[in-house]
């Protein structure tokens, strides 16, 4: 019997598709080694809604709640999203450029949107997550190794300090790296 590919043109099969059309090509011959975790809800604090989902595809109501008129006409997107419960979202193609990072470095390398995967935590910076979100965070961190040169996983706060400060201190990086069993080369320094 046939099984589906793991990876189709950049898109994950154990992942819900909900294409966002904020997303570009990468740069020609870009080396795609890094893994970016973020955390988003919206309102912030609040769980289970699709504000996060619409903001990555530009179907936010900014009138819905205070708010979101700090964050009015942003647009952004990630390649994935992890709800609270586990359940994955995939919103662009690991094989193209979503707008996650904004300015940032790491490795040595500047605008970690050309060569990064962007990876969402439904979740506020702060507060902790949930078994679930660990549970497919390191499955995709692992299957994300099948298609791409996989060297480095870090935050937000770590590729963009002092401006970004997401996941936060509530993630679990030690654990993220027992249920990864990757090195600790791969880690920021933790
Ligand atoms: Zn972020």
């Amino acid at each position: 019997m046939a099984h589906e590919p793991l990876w189709h043109q950049g898109w994950y099969a154990k992942a819900q598709h909900l294409a966002s059309p904020n997303f570009g090509p990468r740069p020609q011959g870009a080396h795609i080694d890094l893994i970016v975790v973020h955390s988003i809800s919206l309102p912030p604090g609040q769980y289970g809604g699709p504000e996060v989902l619409q903001l990555f595809t530009n179907q936010l109501d900014w009138n819905a709640h205070p708010y979101f008129e700090h964050i009015r006409g942003l647009e952004v997107s990630a390649h994935f999203f992890i709800r609270r419960d586990g359940s994955l979202w995939q919103c662009v193609s690991a094989d193209d450029r979503a707008w996650h990072a904004g300015a940032s470095s790491y490795r040595g390398r500047s605008n970690c949107n050309d060569d990064s995967i962007g990876i969402e935590l439904e979740g506020l910076e702060g507060d902790t997550f949930e078994p679930a979100q660990y549970l497919a965070l390191a499955q995709l961190c692992k299957d994300l190794t099948q298609a791409y040169p996989i060297a480095h996983i870090a935050g937000h706060e770590h590729i963009a300090p002092g401006r970004k400060q997401d996941p936060g201190p509530g993630f679990d990086w030690p654990r993220l790296r027992q249920d990864t069993a990757w090195s600790d080369q791969c880690f920021p320094l933790i």
